[in-house]
């Protein structure tokens, strides 16, 4: 067990790095940042951060030696760096484990062989996705194999035309072509497991997407409660198989005829979990810190019924108009409203810049209020 008021390092200096290092200290840990890119919302509140860039193996050798145990927040980071600080200090989840989800070929054939309904799907090379489309049939979906995240490279192919679009933008890019899933709902479920192979899932969440974008998310999701427990077995045998420590989550799609079927993993927190820290028993975030340092598990229940609803750059210019803040007041004014702010200095479109939640005992009164919040922001 890696004690509090040890340090811990975290790969990554986003929102998620930012949440974990609040979790971390509030449990009396210090945390180190590493972040390529420059001076990040983590390591605006971490104990110390580390700008350099993830081929720098001085810096990563430093960063190692400087902490107990490593974790990471973000999917794509390439392997030598990752293979490097777990010479040198526990990394956790492994660096096989981050393999295995960061490449969508990789997952969808690692959910394949270890028998997980995953999405049909084609892989496409050299932008040869007219002949993976035939195979599967339309309308389907093109994502790129590697570094997509929140619907960036992907596009949605419902015609011929799209298809010739698709394979300009695509040309030479290694790809995977899924089938369109016609869902009922969209949920994920998060998974924590420790290295003696504790396992605990949060409650699934419910997820609306606005153009590929997690938009919103439920807790408890509205889902019949045999799906529910189908959903966490999923997530809980996927850690176990993946030998996960940390946290998985598993994003599925209930099928209209009652399917789970995957639709792809993170070996990390994720978005979809940020509801746990104001309705959680305990946060996603306290429980990575958790499942990576060895401490007990803590209980992964909901307090009450939670709705989460992100806040993009896109708000600082809704309709073309005048670029200016959000009008803050709309949440801080409701009792039953949390807000969360990343301290990201520039809002971009599609940018995630923080979330909101809002609680309250009956979920379809508590979804409207935040639906209403979020009309006022
Ligand atoms: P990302 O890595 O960007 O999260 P996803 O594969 O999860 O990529 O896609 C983002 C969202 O796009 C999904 O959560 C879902 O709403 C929609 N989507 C992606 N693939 C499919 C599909 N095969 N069928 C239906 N919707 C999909
Ligand atoms: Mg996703």
């Amino acid at each position: 067990m890696i004690g509090p008021g040890k340090a811990i390092g975290i790969l990554g200096g986003g929102q998620l790095g930012r949440m974990f290092t609040h979790a971390a200290q509030s449990l009396g840990y210090r945390v180190h940042v590493y972040e390529p890119s420059g001076p990040s919302p983590a390591g605006a509140v971490a104990d110390r951060e580390t700008v350099a860039a993830y081929g720098d193996l001085s810096a990563l050798g430093e960063f190692a030696r400087s902490v107990e145990v490593a974790t990471y927040e973000f999917e794509n980071i390439p392997a030598e760096p990752l293979e490097a600080i777990a010479k040198l200090v526990g990394l956790h989840p492994s660096p096989g484990v981050l393999r295995t989800c960061q490449n969508r070929w990789r997952e969808k054939a690692w959910l394949g062989a270890n028998g997980f309904p995953h999405v049909p799907y084609a892989e496409a090379l050299e932008g040869d996705i007219g002949a993976a489309a035939a195979q599967l049939g339309l309308p389907c979906v093109v994502k790129t194999a590697d570094f997509g995240y929140d619907g960036k490279g992907q596009m949605r192919i419902s015609s011929q035309d799209d298809l010739a679009r698709a394979a300009a933008i695509f040309r030479g890019r290694r790809c995977v072509v899924e089938k369109w899933v016609d869902f009922e709902r969209e949920i994920s479920v998060i998974c924590a497991r420790t290295a003696s192979g504790e396992t605990r899932p949060f409650p699934a969440s419910e997820n609306i997407h606005a153009d590929h974008i997690l938009d919103i998310s439920i807790v408890p999701a509205r889902i019949a409660p045999a799906v529910e427990a189908e959903a966490r077995r999923l997530a809980v045998e996927i850690a176990g198989r993946l030998g996960v420590v940390g946290l998985v989550a598993v994003e599925m799609f209930l099928a209209r005829d009652g399917r789970l079927i995957v639709n792809e993993l993170a070996p990390r927190p994720h978005n979809s979990g940020h509801w746990s820290i104001d309705g959680g028993e305990t946060s996603q975030f306290e429980q990575h810190v958790r499942a990576v340092c060895g401490l007990p598990l803590g209980p992964a229940g909901a307090r009450n019924p939670t709705v989460m609803v992100n806040i993009l750059g896109d708000l600082w210019a809704r309709g073309g108009a005048a670029p200016g803040e959000p009008n803050w007041a709309a949440v801080l004014s409701e009792p039953r409203a949390k807000l969360h702010l990343y301290g990201k200095p520039e809002p971009r479109p599609g940018r995630k810049m923080g979330h909101f939640t809002v609680q309250g005992d009956d979920l379809e009164d508590t979804l409207a209020l935040a639906r209403a919040v979020k009309a006022r922001l």
